[in-house]
């Protein structure tokens, strides 16, 4: 099977070559998906010593990994506020917390493994364009602040000392998170499965048409193993039908212009449309942009697809003229789209996959996946070889959603 085209701009200035080997029999860990987070589960198994097997249907980063923006921020797709005002106190500082040390895991693993994945904590500026969205960042910056994590709302021209080019007026401040990163997705996945690997890891290319106990059954055979990490997102359904309503695929379409001198060093996001857009230079001076699904019918819901769309497309190539009306030489190379997937509360699910022995699950990112991915994935893979849940996870278990009506 060929790689999924359009092929992003991570995939082509990063192709991933790592061979792929047979199936084995056996393994302590099956680990099925290698985007950020299967990469991660298969890197913690191999390296408490686990005889790890990581199966993909494509390989690694086919999947939103390889197709996103490459931000490593902090905190769920629902922002703090709404995430308080939703899950309580004490659940929101412990999801928050996650992210905040998915981060730190992140900066460890890169440096221990010495991942040249053009990781750099840039900051990032979450810009407000109206007042009433002025008011709201800074009401979340206050509620951060106060539960001892890191925000910092700034005024126009405080946002105008950190980006290289004229703001339009209609930036009327920003939220900035000087903590947070970017990187380059393909390089990061490629270069954890291949740390896996070197920790005695097996990457397999294989689709995985269902679990049954402790068997894992795919196109290329059935291996055994004592514990399974479903690390599929989009296609998390497929493998716990249980829940084909609560981790819905959505699209989510980029754009990569060519090299441009530096304009943008933090990585930036805010709402041209209600859904969102978020771009980066990245260290050759693209810039990678997305959003505005706002502009596809239905919002691209239930879309499980990587083709790039005129209209949405179009769209995107408005945000930057917009909000930089000096910006000049804007020009577009590549166009793509990938899987991302959504929660009815914003939110991502990490449990064991009911129905199962001793397989665990995580997904439904809701576009904000690397937040995630590092601390979710040693999580489930100490679940796994344990067959308990590992501390951390019950903030995010799959039974909330019986537990209370959700938005
Ligand atoms: C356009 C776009 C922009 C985004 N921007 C950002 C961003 O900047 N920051 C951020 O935090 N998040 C972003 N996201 C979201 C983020 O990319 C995802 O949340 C994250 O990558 C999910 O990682 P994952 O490992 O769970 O899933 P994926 O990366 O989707 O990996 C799942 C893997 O499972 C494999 N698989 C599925 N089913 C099977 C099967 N049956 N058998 C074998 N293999 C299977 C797939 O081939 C795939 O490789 C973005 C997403 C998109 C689409």
């Amino acid at each position: 099977m060929n790689a999924p085209e359009p092929r992003s701009y991570w995939h082509l200035t990063f192709p991933i070559t790592l061979e792929t080997q047979p199936l084995p029999e056996s393994a302590d860990l099956v680990v099925v998906g290698a985007g950020v987070l299967g990469v991660n589960a298969a890197y913690a198994g191999a390296r408490a010593g686990a005889r790890v097997v990581l199966i993909d249907q494509f390989g690694p980063a086919e999947g939103a990994t390889g197709r996103n923006g490459g931000f490593l921020t902090e905190g769920t797709a629902l922002g703090y506020a709404r995430t308080l005002a939703l899950f309580g106190h004490e659940t929101a500082r412990a999801m928050w917390q996650l992210t905040v040390d998915n981060r730190a895991l992140a900066r460890q693993i890169i440096g221990e493994e010495g991942l040249d994945c053009w990781y750099r904590e840039t900051g990032h500026l979450d810009f407000s364009l109206d007042a009433q969205d002025w008011e709201a960042d800074q009401a979340s910056v206050e509620a951060l602040r106060r539960d001892g994590f890191y925000a910092e709302s700034l005024t126009p021209a405080q946002t105008q000392a950190l980006v290289g080019t004229p703001l339009s007026a209609e930036i009327v401040g920003a939220r900035y998170t000087p903590q947070c990163g970017l990187l380059h997705s393909s390089r990061l996945a490629g270069g954890l499965a291949a740390a896996a690997v070197r920790r005695g890891a097996v990457l397999a290319r294989a689709t995985v048409t269902g679990i049954e106990d402790e068997r894992v059954i795919t196109d290329q055979g059935t291996i055994t193993a004592r514990g399974i990490v479903i690390a599929a997102n989009a296609w998390t359904h497929r493998l716990a039908p249980v829940t084909r309503e609560l981790i819905v695929p959505v699209r989510g379409e980029a754009l990569s212009y060519a090299p441009h001198e530096p304009v943008f060093g933090p990585g930036m996001g805010t709402s041209v449309t209600p859904t969102g857009e978020y771009w980066q230079q990245t260290l050759d001076g693209s810039i990678v942009i997305g959003g505005c699904r706002a502009v596809a019918p239905n919002r691209d819901v239930n879309v499980l697809s990587n083709v790039a769309t005129p209209g949405t497309q179009a769209a995107i190539e408005q945000v930057l003229p917009r909000l930089f009306p000096a910006l000049r030489g804007l020009s577009v190379q590549h166009r793509w789209a990938g899987p991302m997937a959504f929660t009815p509360d914003y939110t991502p699910i990490a449990d064991r996959a009911p129905g199962a022995r001793n397989a665990w699950f995580a997904g439904g990112f809701c576009g904000l996946g690397m937040p995630f991915g590092f601390a979710f994935g040693k999580r489930l893979a100490e679940s796994a070889l344990s067959g308990s849940p590992s501390a951390g996870l019950r903030p995010f278990r799959l039974g909330r959603f019986a537990e209370r009506a959700m938005p």
